[in-house]
């Protein structure tokens, strides 16, 4: 079903794609412009198991499918998949696994998905290695059948190689997933690195309105999509069609959205970049972060997320910081309209052990920025006077 006729040649363009892609009013008999809300749970039969299209909405659902293709067209993928949120998309990658298969997983992803790998699938006899970006290769055993890594991390926001790792992967006859949340199909599409598959947290940039908590999986894989929709619909990790309707109503903007997540966050790195009381910006669009060449050569730009230290703080000075903020909000999450701003390290962090905090440089002093898109002059004179408060 979803994503049975592929690639749309006719959407170069993203924005295009993201406003028309499988979005045909000639589809409905009402030649609707706008994808309807189909909410029904069960669709009549011609005859016994003779059916239309849709039988029952948790195996199929119209404005599901019109969102997994144009999700689908936006990566540079045949086939996607809606689940519903990230972690059931991760849940059901994990799921394509059996008891005694190993996976490679990057040592500093999201913390969901480092608490689902560790907690619940190693409970069905999945074997699972955190590693960091260099000791892939030398963690791969006969059992290893996925790496796992997130296209740009958090909050340390260090940026993967996908090309190199795709082809490591493949080298072993191992498949290599990635979790591109961060960076969004407007600015990369991991699938033409070699990935296999991509994963999204659609709760993040791609929904963009903090409202619809989602995920999805793109593959050009038939194989792997079968096996994943077989499992979407028999595990039940499904979104609910007005869900849907949300998500395919943001793709409209995520193009406009994302240019200016990337300008404001520049503009916000840049500012703090020259602040007395701050010693160092990471922002993966900067010449100055250490990866910037790998980043420019898979990403034709950057979101919002960002972090920085700021100088000497502690704990307490960096409560005093967040505190003071009027309007970047205090809150976990990312990739909103709203700017957010939190404590990586007694927030989104909290539960990494303490050795590994360290390790990962997530420290008291580290501050974790989701720029939003309200004018850059009052974000940068809300952080202004917040450090001033220091
Ligand atoms: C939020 C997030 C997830 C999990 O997504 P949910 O929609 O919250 O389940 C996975 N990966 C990354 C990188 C995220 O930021």
């Amino acid at each position: 079903m979803s994503g049975e006729s592929g690639y749309l040649p006719q959407h170069k363009g993203f924005a295009t794609a993201a406003i028309h892609a499988f979005q045909e009013p000639e589809q409905w008999e009402s030649l609707a412009v706008v994808t309807p809300m189909v909410s029904s749970t069960t669709f009549k039969q011609y005859g016994p198991a003779n059916f239309k299209k849709y039988e029952y909405g948790r195996s199929g659902n119209p404005s599901r499918e019109v969102l997994e293709k144009c999700l689908a067209t936006l990566d540079n993928g045949k086939y996607g998949l809606c689940w519903s949120s990230g972690l059931g998309a991760t849940t059901g990658v994990a799921s394509l696994f059996t008891a005694g298969d190993h996976i490679i997983c990057g040592d500093d992803v999201y913390g969901g998905t480092n608490r689902l790998f560790r907690q619940v699938c190693s409970k069905f006899g999945l074997e699972i290695t955190f590693v960091n970006e260099k000791e892939i290769e030398k963690n791969i055993k006969p059992n290893t059948k996925l790496i796992w890594i997130e296209s740009l991390t958090n909050p340390t926001l260090k940026v993967m190689d996908i090309k190199a790792t795709a082809e490591l992967a493949h080298k072993h006859n191992v498949l290599l997933a990635v979790d591109s949340t961060f960076v969004t199909p407007y600015f990369q599409h991991p699938l033409d690195f070699g990935a296999d598959l991509v994963i999204h947290s659609i709760t993040k940039y791609i929904n963009g309105h903090s409202d619809v908590i989602m995920g999805a999986t793109i593959t050009n894989n038939k194989e792997i999509y079968d096996k994943l929709k077989f499992l979407q619909n028999s595990m039940g990790i499904i979104p609910a069609p007005f869900d849907c309707y949300q998500v395919t109503r943001s793709l409209k903007t995520l193009a406009l959205r994302m240019q200016q997540h990337m300008k404001n966050s520049i503009q916000v790195a840049k500012f703090l970049e020259k602040h007395p009381k701050v010693a160092r910006v990471v922002h993966p669009g900067l010449p100055s972060h250490p990866q910037h060449d790998i980043f420019k050569r898979q990403s034709s730009g950057c979101s919002g997320i960002m972090s920085f230290y700021l100088k000497n703080a502690t704990l307490e000075q960096s409560r005093t910081f967040l505190s003071a903020l009027k309007i970047f909000t205090l809150a976990e999450s990312l990739g909103g309209y709203e700017s957010l701003a939190e404590l990586p390290s007694v927030m989104t962090h909290a539960s990494v052990p303490e050795d590994q905090r360290k390790v990962l440089k997530i420290t008291d002093d580290l501050i974790r920025l989701s720029v939003g898109l309200e004018d850059i002059e009052d974000l940068i004179s809300d952080l202004q006077q917040a450090l001033e408060k220091i």
